[in-house]
């Protein structure tokens, strides 16, 4: 559970536990520890402590939220916010200015938004910290932290699940064809990750591929970056890059409709993959006609929009099973053969003395980690001619399914039958 901030790590067995270490800004700058000493002498252990707390929790963002005279602080765990207790106004400050000194933000600046980032390495696995500031009223900061395993960063298109139906897909609508490939996704859904995932999916050793996009945060191969040219606009450095031949251009989130029209205008003379905010593919598809407002050049130069959604998965240690009945089957949509599910343990509805001990896996959350859901909709002959004419998203969700195109919905009940998580789970991402 989710106790125990601010005070001294010490677990229920009076073991210490080893602190988080940091180990330098991400953008190089020192951090000058000498010249700020009453600050890191007031900071930097607090500071240590709440991120290891987090880490150990497995939180992947931490939240400080200045209220009054207190803090209130977030904790989220696989997409999930739990409370991490309050700290006093001065600590909370302090917390804030450390992780801004460490990250080679301004701490003298408190009125504009910053972001920045530490190396960092916890229980032998590496870290990078991502320490966002931003101002609220009253002349303090919210802050926010958030951590990726580098250990644990989900890469290729296997690592991602993604479905083997879908990476043929994307092959065929990539490789030495024209058009738009998009990802898209609610803000923070994981849709770069796939996005970066598409790209992985094409053969780079048979098909050029440029990017626009800064790739040397995650690993890719054979993709040579494309650099515009000083006074260059993004049209001009399209034109350039396909003067050199390119099969595939990987582009920035696209995330106005002056960009999205430079970038539909190339779309029949190259492939094109990027990503933009939307909540499923029916709405990214619309996005784009309320961008370009010419739905028949939408329907031309799009080939695929791909969404995806994160679902949590249960623990493998304390996942209950049971015997689902075959009205709870029809209703949901599954095969009614099935003889067993699984879902997060139940509270026993008398307490006794017997009571199962707390999960140590999962801190008795009953799920840990993430999945992802993917749908898919392809621009068919029917496809088009329904994008040509303007449709809402819900005509576009209704053809996607008389085209049988792989649902969100219809992956994650694939998640439930393999007892990878739960109808409830499922229920409440689906709601969200
Ligand atoms: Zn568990």
């Amino acid at each position: 559970m989710i106790l125990g901030f601010g005070k001294k790590r010490i677990d229920d067995d009076d073991e210490e536990v080893e602190l988080v270490m940091f180990q330098g800004a991400l953008n190089g700058k020192e951090a000058n520890l000498a010249a700020n000493a009453r600050l890191a002498e007031a900071g930097l252990i607090p500071a240590k402590e709440i991120v290891t707390d987090a880490l150990s929790r497995r939180a992947d963002t931490i939240r400080i939220e200045p209220k009054g005279a207190t803090a209130a602080v977030s904790l989220l765990i696989d997409g999930i916010a739990y409370p991490g207790g309050k700290l006093p106004k001065q600590q909370a400050l302090a917390i804030t200015q450390i992780m801004k000194l460490l990250s080679g933000l301004e701490i003298k600046q408190r009125k504009k938004r910053q972001e920045g980032g530490i190396k960092a390495e916890f229980s032998d696995t590496p870290y990078e910290i991502r320490v966002e500031s931003t101002p609220v009223s009253g002349g303090a900061e919210r802050l926010l932290i958030r951590s990726r395993n580098l250990n644990e960063a989900l890469n290729t298109p296997e690592e991602l699940g993604f479905p083997e139906e879908m990476r043929t897909t994307i092959r065929e609508k990539t490789g030495g064809n024209k058009g738009m490939v998009m990802v898209c996704g609610p803000p923070r859904s994981g849709s770069t990750t796939t996005a970066f995932g598409v790209l992985r999916s094409v053969d780079s050793y048979i098909y050029t591929i440029y990017s626009f996009r800064d790739t040397s945060s995650r690993e890719v191969s054979n993709i040579v970056p494309f650099e515009a040219l000083e006074g260059d606009d993004l049209d001009e450095t399209f034109q350039r890059c396909i003067r050199v031949e390119a099969n595939i251009i990987f582009l920035d989130p696209i995330t106005d409709a002056e960009t999205a029209k430079v970038v539909l205008k190339r779309s029949n003379e190259v492939s094109l993959i990027s990503e933009i905010v939307a909540k499923d593919a029916a709405a990214g598809i619309v996005q784009w006609n309320k961008w370009i407002e010419d739905p028949q050049a939408v329907s031309e130069g799009l080939s695929l929009m791909i969404s995806q959604k994160l679902i949590r998965t249960l623990c493998p240690e304390c996942k209950e099973a049971f015997r689902p009945n075959a009205k709870l089957l029809a209703k949901v949509g599954l095969s009614e053969d099935l003889k067993t599910l699984y879902r997060k343990p139940r509270p026993p509805e008398q307490p006794s003395r017997h009571d199962p001990d707390p999960c140590e896996k999962c801190g008795d959350i009953g799920y840990i980690g993430r999945a992802a859901m993917f749908e898919m909709i392809e621009m068919t002959p029917t496809m088009r001619e329904l994008v040509a004419t303007n449709p809402t998203p819900d005509a576009v969700r209704k053809q996607a399914r008389i085209d049988g195109m792989r649902s969100i919905q219809k992956d994650g009940l694939r998640l439930v039958e393999e007892g990878k998580t739960s109808l409830e789970e499922l229920q409440r991402v689906m709601k969200s």
